[in-house]
This record gives C-alpha cells, structure tokens and sequence, in this order.
C-alpha cells in the first residue's frame, strides 16, 4: 500500500477442523493475544466415539455434534468459517476454502492443521456404496436408516430366503467402532424391537462381525480382545476371524478365509469399519516442506515439535500425524492441539523460539471400548480388564468428554432410557438418509450420472419432501439401497 498508514494485524492462526484437534486448539487459544480462524467442512464439533449410538437409535445427532459456531461463542478472538479446504499455499501464506460455489481466501501466520482421516476400503472405494463406514453425522444416520429399513423389508418378504438376507447383518472389522457396532445391532434385535413386527422376530436376526485378522480388538492385547469376544459371543455375534472381505455388493459380501476359499455372505446391510485413509491436505502440506513424508495412511511424519520440514509454524496434530506411539484416538488429538496451541502462545509473548521448542510428549491415559450395555474393556497402564466397572468408567469419562452441559444432561436421560429399560429415543429414519449420499456423489460424477440421478430424483425427492422426517424407511427404501 503506498502513501496509508498500514495497520499492524495480530499474529493469526488458522485452525483446520472442528474435530478435537481444531476445537482443543481453539480452547487453548482463547485468550492469547492473536487472531484464530478456524476452517471446518462441517458446521459441528463431531464426538465420534458415540456415533455408533445414533446409529443404533440411542443418542440424537444433537447430543453428539453441537454447532462449533455456539461453543465458540465467547472466544471472541475467533471466527469461525465453514468450508472445505481446497488449496494451502506455504509460501503465500495462504488458505483457500470452499462454501457451495463460494472460494475463501484467508491469510495465515501459523496453522493447525486437524482434518482427520476417513474410512479407507483399501482401494476398493466401490464398496462404499453398499458398506458405508462410520466417520461422520452422515454415516451415522445413514446407518440407522439401512438398518432400521431392513428389518422392515424383512417384515415384508415373499420368501424365507430374501426375509435371512434382510435379517443378515455384516459389520467387517473387529476393532473398537465394529464391536461396538455389532454389539448395538444385537441389543437393539434382542431388546428394542421384540414384539414390535408380527411376521418376523427380531431375536433371529444374525449378526456377523468379519475380521481380516486373527482376533477382536487386536491393538488392546489378547487378554481384553477374548473377552470382548466372549461377551460378543455370548449376545450371540457369530465372530469370524482371519475372514478377508474380498467383494462388496448390493445382497452381500464375499470373504476368502485363511486357507484361501472363498464364500458369500448374503446380507442386506453391511457397515464397514476397518482402516482408515488421512485426510489428503497432509500430503498437499508435505510436498510443500523439505522433504517431510506420509506413511502409507497418508499420515504426516511430523517432526518432534508436530511441524513439517522448513516449516515451523505449520502444525499437524490429531488423526492426521504420524508419531511413533501415539494412537489415532482422541487423547492424540487433544494432547496434539494443546502442545501446538502452547508453542504459538509461548511465541507471540516472546517467550521462546522455534528452536528452543522442547519435543511433543504423549502421555498415555489408557483406551477403552464398549461390548454391550454393561459391559466394556479398559487398558489403564498395565492394567487390562474388563465387564461393569469397565463400562461405567467408560460411561464416566465419554460424559466428561462430551462437550455442553445440555449434552451431558440428555444423554444421561437416553442412556437411562435404553440401557435400563428397553426402549430407544432416536427409532426415526427417513428414505432420504439412505439415498442422498448415493445421489450426492452420482451429482458430482459425470454428466451422464448427473442426468440420471436428476431424472430419479424429480419424482423420489418429491415423495421423501411429503414423507416427512419422522418415519421408518419404507420398505422399497432398503430394497434398491442396499
Ligand atoms: C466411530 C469412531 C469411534 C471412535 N471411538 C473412539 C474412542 O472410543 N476413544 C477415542 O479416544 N477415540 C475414538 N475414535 C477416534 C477419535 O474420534 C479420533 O482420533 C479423533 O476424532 C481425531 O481427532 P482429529 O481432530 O484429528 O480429527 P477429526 O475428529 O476426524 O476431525 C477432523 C475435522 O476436520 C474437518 N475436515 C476434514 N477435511 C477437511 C477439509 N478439507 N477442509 C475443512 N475441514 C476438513 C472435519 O469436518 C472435522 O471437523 C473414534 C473414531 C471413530 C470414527
């Protein structure tokens, strides 16, 4: 600028994602003298440890996602934009997000980045299609809808054969999320919906949880993963280790098993959840530096202060890094975003530099996962063990976690709900949470898909629009999705 007075603008950091890396760092920069922006493609801070809970019918999204907008209202150094990152420019110090057709350049001094990782199908994303991970609001949903729909389609079969395939559940990957899952899927046919259909029961539903290993929850040790096992077991999940999905599509799955042989599972319903792919902003950050890599999850191998190459003002924290020893769970996340956040504090005071910065130190809290109502597994330092003290510290710390008093208060009244009677508060799901996804992404292919879909959805979105939002799938919903 030539001849005005050039106004000095605080040092800004801009945070990318409003999971619990960005919002932690967010927490943590509150009062500090500088400027944060937080960048997020979802309007919601999303706790995803309890997405299995919506998808099963027990917790609303509300309780598990408030809006990051209205948690970080009175941190009045922060403003907060929605969009999906496209482009970071190192050099030009600049981020480029997008809302709708809209682009957004913000300027930045440091960043944050924590934009996660997604389900990974190994390469095989058209199984997505049909076995929908669990990672977003979204997922959630969709699940609760296509398993919801097909127990409604199972009520309404011509044959014993298509009434089994409806009635067949497949979750693939026995690590924390697919017990979860499985055991939720067991409860909600076991408990929930006894006596609520007339040609079928639902205590005859088969729940199959495929793993590619040689046993449940293999990183917490063999001693919690064969009691989660047998607690599985004992809800009656049929549990089928060293069973590889080889095949994904609309009537099932098939598997090849150790020895080689190949077999089908037919199931109308298939969740995935084994293996995740980081965000592709690591490796579009990585190429930037001096030479700082991905793993083959496409995590950034960060330097000891969670920095790239020639870059120490571009933090990489939660999901989204690779450091030796450290989980891809929340605590790696928050303690990430917290170091970070205390680096760019300690500088802007004058407190320290770059290199005086002492190296990011995990400090393992211990990891958890819940089998049932009443029943979890817990590692606390050398302690392994497992069944109802397990479950309430799980219980203990997920509310301490959970973000908002509000939260807190409603989820403790649905826990109440559906773990000490019978009944779920969230049984709603709507046609719609089964299909958009599908029309979304045929939306963004190509025009031919583009032309197809529009011409589908002129007279499908018009019966979802009078369908309303709260109502079971009906039972042509279930049939073309899955
Ligand atoms: C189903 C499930 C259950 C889990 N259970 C547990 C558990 O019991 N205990 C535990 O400790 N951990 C658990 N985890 C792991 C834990 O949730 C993650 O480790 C943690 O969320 C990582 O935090 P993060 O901030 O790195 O990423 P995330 O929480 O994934 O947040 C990423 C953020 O980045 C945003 N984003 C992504 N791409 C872009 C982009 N291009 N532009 C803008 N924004 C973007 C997203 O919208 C999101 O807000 C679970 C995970 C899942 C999926």
């Amino acid at each position: 600028m030539t001849g005005a007075a050039v106004e000095k603008r605080r040092h800004r950091v801009v945070v990318i994602g409003s999971g619990f890396g960005g919002l932690f760092a967010c927490k943590h920069l509150k009062n500090a003298d500088v400027d944060v922006v937080l960048i997020s493609k979802t309007s919601t801070h999303l706790f995803q440890p309890l997405l299995y809970q919506v998808a099963t019918g027990i917790l609303s999204t509300g309780e598990i996602a408030p809006a990051t907008r209205i948690v970080l209202r009175k941190h009045h150094n922060t403003q907060v934009i929605l969009g999906e990152v496209t482009h970071i420019d190192l050099a030009a110090k600049t981020v480029t997000s997008r809302l709708l057709n809209e682009d957004t350049v913000t300027e930045f001094d440091s960043i944050i980045l924590a934009t996660g990782a997604q389900q990974s199908y190994f390469g095989n994303d058209r199984f997505a299609t049909y076995a929908p991970g669990m990672k977003t609001i979204d997922d959630a949903l969709e699940l609760r809808a296509r398993i919801l729909g097909s127990f409604e389609e199972a009520e309404v079969a011509k044959t014993q054969e298509e009434r089994d395939r409806f009635m067949t559940f497949v979750v693939v990957g026995a690590g924390p999320t697919g017990v979860e899952l499985a055991g939720q899927i067991a409860e909600l046919a076991d408990r929930t919906l006894v006596g609520c259909f007339r040609n079928i029961d639902p205590r005859d539903a088969r729940v199959i949880l495929l793993e590619g290993a040689g046993a449940v929850l293999a990183p917490m040790g063999p001693k919690l993963g064969s009691i989660a096992q047998r607690r599985l077991e004992k809800m009656g999940v049929e549990i089928q280790l060293n069973a590889m999905v080889t095949d994904v599509d609309a009537r099932g799955v098939v598997v090849k098993d150790k020895d080689g042989s190949q077999r089908r599972i037919e199931a109308a319903c298939k969740v995935w959840s084994a293996g995740v792919q980081a965000s592709s902003l690591g490796k579009l950050v990585a190429q930037q530096s001096d030479g700082t890599e991905v793993d083959r999850a496409g995590r950034v191998i960060v330097e000891p202060d969670l920095t790239i190459k020639g870059h120490p003002n571009v933090f990489v924290v939660g999901d989204l890094m690779s450091v030796p020893g450290v989980p891809g769970q929340a605590q790696g996340a928050i303690q990430g975003a917290t170091y970070a956040a205390k680096q760019i504090k300690a500088e802007v005071a004058g407190k320290q530099t770059p290199e005086q910065r002492k190296p990011f130190h995990y400090f393992n809290k211990g990891s958890m996962a819940t089998v049932s109502r009443f029943s979890a597994v817990c590692q606390i330092g050398k302690l392994e063990f497992g069944g109802f003290l397990a479950w309430l510290i799980w219980l203990v710390l997920h509310l301490y976690y959970l973000i908002g008093y509000r939260s807190r208060v409603v989820t403790v009244f649905q826990w109440f709900v559906a773990f000490l009677g019978r009944n779920r508060g969230q049984m709603a799901a709507t046609e719609q949470w089964v299909f958009a996804r599908l029309a979304m992404e045929a939306m963004n292919g190509n025009e031919e898909d583009r032309r197809e879909v529009r011409g589908e959805l002129g007279e499908n979105a018009a019966d979802a629009g009078k369908s309303g939002a709260n109502q079971t799938p009906s039972p042509s919903a279930g049939r073309s999705a899955v």
